[in-house]
């Protein structure tokens, strides 16, 4: 993905590639098409970190760290998730104290899980509370720079979906951070939240590359496979009619978000309009994921035909970077004016 230049594609200099928003959710539609956890891999790296360092990193930091991970030399995570907050995640509790000995430093402390990249990753970009302040900052953990025993990334296993991408948590005891590696220009929710929009707009083209794979497979399975008098199971109208919902929500889901991507471009977009199109896509990607799974019958359970696994894979989607029904409340405030969350 780095020589092609498909990491942190859409950002301006740093050895990005610079291609505009609505080109860079086209890259993640075609990866995602063949597997939403590559697609994962490459939205921490570009949109998550490689992101959120051009936003809101300092000069020195876009330099240390930007060219080498457009080239997928230096690999990036984002901690944002704790093991007791998912959807709240300003109820963190891990917290960066200054070192009471050494100016210009920092200790965090705490943990954070189902954080992609997290045990292979060089660069993780934590985000912790302040003790002092009670205000959140972004701090970027360099593994190379961290003392034995203070910074632990142990892997997740066997996991239902997104097997094609390493997931893992961080543990945090202490770990001396240099005062140079927490991001200057943000501080509260602000710093992860526009990280996550970003990264949101990608997935909501991607999954729909992934159910685009989902249609073409089901229908040449449809296509191959004769039930009745060996007529294919294509020739059947209730069949036709799941091939036609998936092409007609692939249709709507690509266009709606390609006129987002043109709207942010123009910096128009509004956080509540990346809501619509995540929630939407991602729910019409797993719904009709499983529909379409049906086609293949007792083959859908076997690997080999690969619906399974996106279904899986969706599921993943559709909870990660706001489940749905974060998203849902978060359109329901805008439209009422009310905020249902709390
Ligand atoms: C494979 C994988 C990779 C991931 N990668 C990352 C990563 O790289 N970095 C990172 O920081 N995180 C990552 N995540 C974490 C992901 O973002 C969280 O799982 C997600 O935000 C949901 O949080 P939770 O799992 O704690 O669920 P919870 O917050 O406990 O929610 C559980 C359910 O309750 C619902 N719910 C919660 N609050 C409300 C409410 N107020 N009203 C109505 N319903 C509510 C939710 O919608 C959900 O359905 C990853 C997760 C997975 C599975």
């Amino acid at each position: 993905m780095g020589e092609l230049g498909l990491l942190g594609a859409n950002l301006q200099g740093y050895g990005c590639a610079g291609v505009s928003d609505v080109a860079g959710a086209l890259i993640t539609r075609a990866v995602e098409r063949v597997d939403s956890g590559y697609r994962s891999g490459m939205s921490v790296q570009s949109s998550l970190v490689m992101g959120g360092i051009h936003e809101f990193g300092s000069e020195e930091q876009k330099e240390r760290y930007l060219p080498d991970m457009a080239k997928g030399k230096l690999l990036g995570a984002f901690g944002l998730t704790e093991p007791n907050h998912g959807s709240d995640p300003g109820s963190m509790e891990t917290t960066a104290r200054e070192h009471p000995t050494k100016k210009g430093c920092y200790l965090l402390k705490g943990s954070k899980t189902w954080i992609t990249n997290s045990p292979i990753a060089d660069v993780l970009l934590v985000w912790a509370k302040l003790q002092e302040t009670g205000k959140i900052r972004g701090f970027l953990v360099d593994r190379k720079d961290c003392p034995a025993g203070t910074l632990e990334t142990p892997k997740i296993s066997n996991k239902t979906g997104l097997r094609a991408s390493i997931t893992g948590m961080i543990h945090l005891e202490d770990c001396p951070v240099p005062k140079e590696n927490m991001f200057p220009g943000v501080e509260g929710l602000k710093g992860p939240f526009a990280c996550l929009n970003s990264a949101r707009y990608g997935i909501s083209l991607g999954v729909m590359g992934a159910l685009e794979d989902c249609l073409a497979r089901a229908r040449t399975y449809a296509l191959e496979r004769k039930q009745f008098k060996g007529n294919s199971l294509a020739k059947y109208q209730l069949i036709q009619k799941k091939l036609a919902d998936a092409a007609t929500d692939i249709s709507y889901g690509v266009l709606a978000s390609i006129q987002v991507g043109r709207l942010k471009e123009q910096g128009k977009a509004t956080p509540e309009m990346i809501s619509m199109v995540k929630r939407q896509n991602c729910d019409r990607a797993l719904w009709n994921a499983r529909v379409l799974q049906e086609i293949f019958g007792g083959n859908a359970v076997s690997d080999e035909y690969g619906i399974g696994r996106h279904v899986a894979n969706l599921y993943v989607t559709q909870t990660y970077e706001g489940q749905s029904d974060i998203h849902s409340l978060i359109l329901g405030r805008a439209i009422t004016g009310v905020q249902a969350f709390v």
